[in-house]
């Protein structure tokens, strides 16, 4: 397990924002949200947003996790998402929840993968993804409805 460092989250960010490139297609924006990730192997592997109409496009975590997996990797250590404002504020975003899943089940020691939420904020996917597991069988406690057969 690759243990991420102070150094590797501001690396993460510093190159996710060098991936930024704003590319407007009638009223569709794509490329304003990049992403890097660093792999369990060292590896780091960055995409960004195509953000088309009617669910077509995906997310920047999404084109970096494809680049990682097109190359054979599937661990992720650590995962980084910025978008920038037209002041150059930086922000640093949070994976949405089908990332979130998407990254679950790419590996499944991925719930281990540190989530980055800021410069000095991070976490682990397993605390942005409770309730991951299959579901126990329920026990029947009692017979079922009576359909009048
Ligand atoms: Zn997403």
């Amino acid at each position: 397990m690759h243990s991420v460092t102070a150094d590797d989250v501001e690396q993460l960010i510093t190159s996710a924002r060098e991936l930024i490139r704003p590319h407007r297609v009638g009223d569709r924006l794509f490329g304003d949200v990049a992403a890097v990730l660093l792999t369990d192997a060292g590896n780091s592997f960055g995409g960004v947003c195509i953000d088309t109409a009617s669910g077509t496009g995906f997310c920047a975590e999404h084109s970096a996790i494809a680049a990682m997996v097109t190359a054979g990797e599937y661990r992720i250590a650590a995962i980084a998402a910025v978008w920038q404002d037209e002041q150059r504020q930086l922000y640093v975003l949070p994976p949405c929840g089908r990332c979130r899943e998407l990254i679950r089940q790419v590996d499944p020691g991925n719930l281990d993968t540190v989530v980055v939420l800021g410069h000095r904020r991070q976490t682990l996917l397993r605390d942005l993804l409770p309730e991951h597991e299959w579901p126990q069988p329920q026990q029947n406690l009692s017979p079922p409805p009576n359909r009048g057969t």
